[in-house]
Order: structure tokens, then C-alpha cells, then sequence
């Protein structure tokens, strides 16, 4: 019965093309400078750690590229993930305004993720590839690509951030269900972790220090390659059907938002939701506003400068033009694990500095309230990273109530928070402080950009 349904229902409403926002840009992006040189890389550069369909995306200016026919099997898994009215929490709030949400939560994971993870897994299968490698923060990256793995035949070696590896122990066992192998970074391992543990042996870790670890061994083995949960072209790719598909869903609604909403760790669940919507907006006029929020304990699109910066700590990785608050800030230990990195996607980036995005930072614990109220009208429990597009949406909607304005507000909500029951007990316990960034370690982090010629 369940499948017949399944069968009957969503297969055609799962998008066909992902949408590539390059080809509509009203300016190009900066490109990606090789470090050594200094000039733009070239496929070549990036053949060790990425198979070429991917290098080609990631670069390309088609407007559609189609999802191939495997890929889109898996998303029917979850896909077309629902999109809500959420009726009760307007009610909660009193305000004018339509709220909408899109739930990425009903993923395998539990997050947008696998959007992309399944579409890597397949194209490295396609060409060949045996093991990835890849780094994870909060562990939903790390879980997601582990999935997909485990449907494309493909070894998945994931190195985790060590703040997050201690506190969430539960995310390390969904990997290995999924028969990936999860190590604390950093570690041992590769020159890399090394380097960094003989400087500082008590270091919480970083996204950035991860990332040199998996980069080192993709780098160093020709059977192996590297995936990344963000930040890319490609990723922010994958990340479209959540926008296309919410698009079709608001239109059976009869509605077209005024304000879209998501939180922004590397920019890719925010991006994959907006872009398409920018899309329109760029080929025919249709105005919206959008939001981008983030914590402010690491406060990429608010504090941090556009300038050319690694995305590792090692130094391993290109050049790219971004947000950043220099790749050795290390945020300090806060709930939000997923939005704890130093860049912010190079097109998100970019759309910011062009007027066409703002950004919000919050504290945790207005986050956490922003989940509980979520929580107590439309029942889901959210990521701690998704609270923050929670937060966004809630103050957008009391704004509504004050203009006495009634506009349609849709936010992403991007992953759920089963995994996170420590951090809302924490929350519970009054015991979570809202730090912000240390402005030292904010400087220190800004005077270590590279210095470009
Ligand atoms: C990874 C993650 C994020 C941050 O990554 P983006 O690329 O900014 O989307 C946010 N929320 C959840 C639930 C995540 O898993």
C-alpha cells in the first residue's frame, strides 16, 4: 500500500534539472586562484580531489543541469520533502503574516545533506572512485555522506571535528551503521593533524583543520577522493531542488514569499532555497527579500571581510573569494556545530557584496527559545543550526504584526535536532552562555589572510 502510494504520488514533482544560479549572475564570480600562482586553476587542479562531472559543474554556466535518473531514485527516499503552512505558530505569534517552512528533516539523516552526498556518491562511483574522504562538524555531513556511500558501493573515511566528536557520540554510530569509519580531528593520521597537534595538543578542532586532513589523503591516494558538505558551487548546486521544489509547492498554494529565510554555515541549505528564487527575481523582476542568519559567536556574513582565503587550516586548499574570518579563527564551542566555519560559499559571498542578500547574528539561547516555540505549535524538534532560520522567521513575522503588514514568509528548515537532545538539555539547565566571538581571535584570524598581489 505504502509503495503503491509512493509510486502514485511524488515521482514527478521530484525536480529534473538542478539549477545553476552562474548562468543568470548580474555579475561573474571572482574566479579561483591557484595558491602557488596566483593565477585562476583550471580542471587539472582540482582532478586529484574531484571526478571531472563534478569539476565541470562547478565551473559551469548552463542555466539547468539534469539530475541523473540514479540520483533522482534515491531522492524519492524523501523527496519532494514537504513544505508546511505553519499555521499554529502565526497563531502563537499573532501575526499577519503567512508562514511557511520547508522540512529538509525528513532526509535518511536528517538534514538537507543528502541532496548532495547522494549526487557526489554517484558521480565518483561513475568514474571509478573506491574511498572518499570528507571532514564533519556537528556529524550531520559526516552521516549523510555516509549514506550515500553505502547505496554507491564507495568507502567513506570521515574526520570529525573533536569538540563535536566528544559531544555527540550518537552521530559517530549513525556513520558506522552506515559502514563509514568516523576518527576525532585532529588526529594522527596525516602530516596535517600532526602539525597541528604538536602546536597545540589540546585544540577543540576546526572545520578548517578537518578539512586539511581529508584533503591530504584524497591528495595522496589515487583511489581516493574528497567530498565537501558546502561551501562549492557544486554543492550549492545539489542544494536547488529544496528552492524548486518549494517553489512549485507555494504556487499549488496559491502564494510567492516576500521574505525567504535560512541559517548559513557555508551558505549551502540557504542558498539551495534562495537561488532560485534569485533566479526569478534576476530574469523577471520578481522582487524578494532574503535573510541570511548566523551565530554570533562566528559571525561569517556580518563580521567577517570579503577577501581571498583558504578553506582549510592547513593551507591545502585554492584560493577563493569569500566571506571569511580568516581560516585559523577557531570559533569557540558553541551548539550550533554546522555553521562553526570560517567561509561562507563563495556565491553567497558574492550576492551579499552585490546588495542582494542581508545577515542576522544571533545568540543561542533567543535560537533555542525561537526551537521551543517551534517545537510546542508545529512539532518538530529543530537543529540547533536550524533554529537560527527559526529566529530569523520569527522576528520577521512579529515585524509583520508591528507594520500591521501581512506578507509570506518561507524559511528553510533544514534539519531536525534528534541528535542534539544534549544541547537542549544544556538549553533547559539555563547552562548555555551566549558568547561572542573573542575580537582578538577575530583579529589574529583577519591578519592571517593570505596577501594577494
Ligand atoms: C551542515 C548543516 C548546516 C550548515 O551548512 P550549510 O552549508 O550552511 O547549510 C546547517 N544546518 C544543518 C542542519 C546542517 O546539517
Amino acid at each position: 500500500m505504502a509503495d503503491t502510494l509512493k509510486f502514485l504520488l511524488p515521482e514527478d514533482r521530484i525536480p529534473k534539472a538542478w539549477y545553476n544560479v552562474a548562468a543568470d549572475l548580474p555579475e561573474p564570480l571572482s574566479p579561483v586562484l591557484h595558491p602557488g600562482t596566483g593565477q585562476p586553476i583550471g580542471p587539472d587542479d582540482l582532478a586529484p580531489l574531484f571526478p571531472m562531472a563534478l569539476i565541470e559543474q562547478e565551473v559551469s554556466q548552463e542555466r539547468w543541469i539534469e539530475i541523473p535518473k540514479p540520483v533522482r531514485d534515491v531522492y524519492r527516499l524523501w523527496r519532494p520533502s514537504p513544505l508546511y503552512r505553519a499555521r499554529r505558530l502565526e497563531a502563537a505569534l499573532d501575526t499577519p503574516a503567512r508562514i511557511y517552512y520547508k522540512y529538509e528533516g525528513v532526509s535518511p539523516s536528517g538534514s538537507h545533506k543528502p541532496n548532495t552526498s547522494v549526487a557526489q556518491a554517484f558521480y565518483n562511483r561513475e568514474a571509478g572512485i573506491k574511498r572518499i574522504t570528507t571532514e564533519t562538524g556537528a556529524g550531520q555531513w559526516g552521516s549523510a555522506l555516509a549514506f550515500a556511500g553505502s547505496l554507491f558501493d564507495i568507502e567513506v573515511k570521515v574526520f570529525m571535528v573533536r569538540v563535536s566528536y566528544e559531544q555527540k557520540p550518537y552521530r559517530k554510530a549513525l556513520m558506522e551503521a552506515y559502514g563509514a569509519e568516523c576518527i576525532p580531528s585532529p588526529s594522527m593520521e596525516t602530516e596535517a593533524g600532526r602539525q597541528i597537534l604538536a602546536r597545540d595538543p589540546e585544540t577543540t578542532g576546526s572545520l578548517g583543520m578537518a578539512i586539511s586532513e581529508a584533503v591530504e589523503l584524497a591528495a595522496t591516494n589515487d583511489d581516493t577522493n574528497y567530498a565537501l558538505g558546502s561551501v562549492l558551487n557544486h554543492v550549492l548546486l545539489h542544494q536547488t531542488v529544496i528552492g524548486l521544489e518549494a517553489m512549485e509547492q507555494l504556487e499549488m498554494a496559491g502564494d510567492y514569499p516576500d521574505v525567504l529565510v535560512g541559517c548559513t554555515g557555508g551558505g549551502s541549505n540557504f542558498a539551495g532555497m534562495v537561488l532560485p528564487f534569485l533566479g526569478k527575481k534576476f530574469r523577471e523582476g520578481t522582487e524578494v527579500r532574503v535573510l541570511a542568519t548566523e551565530p554570533a559567536a562566528c559571525p561569517t556574513l556580518t563580521r567577517g571581510r570579503y577577501a581571498y582565503d583558504f578553506g582549510d587550516t592547513g593551507h591545502l586548499t585554492p584560493l577563493m573569494r569569500m566571506h571569511t574570518l580568516g581560516s585559523n579563527f577557531v570559533p569557540p564551542g558553541f551548539h550550533a556545530g554546522g555553521l562553526r566555519y570560517h567561509g561562507m560559499a563563495p556565491i553567497v559571498s558574492h550576492l551579499q557584496e552585490l546588495g542582494l542578500l542581508e545577515s542576522r547574528a544571533y545568540h543561542q539561547n533567543p535560537c533555542f527559545e525561537a526551537g521551543i516555540l517551534l517545537a510546542r505549535t508545529e512539532g518538530i524538534l529543530a537543529a540547533p543550526e536550524a533554529t537560527h532560520a527559526v529566529k530569523g522567521a520569527v522576528d520577521e513575522a512579529v515585524r509583520c504584526r508591528e507594520e500591521g503588514v501581512s506578507e509570506t514568509i518561507l524559511f528553510n528548515l533544514c534539519g531536525h535536532g534528534n541528535f542534539d537532545m544534549a544541547a537542549y538539555s544544556e538549553y533547559f539547565s539555563g547552562n548555555l552562555d551566549d558568547r561572542d566571538y573573542d575580537p582578538e581571535a577575530l583579529e589574529a584570524g583577519l591578519a592571517g589572510l593570505p596577501e594577494m598581489g
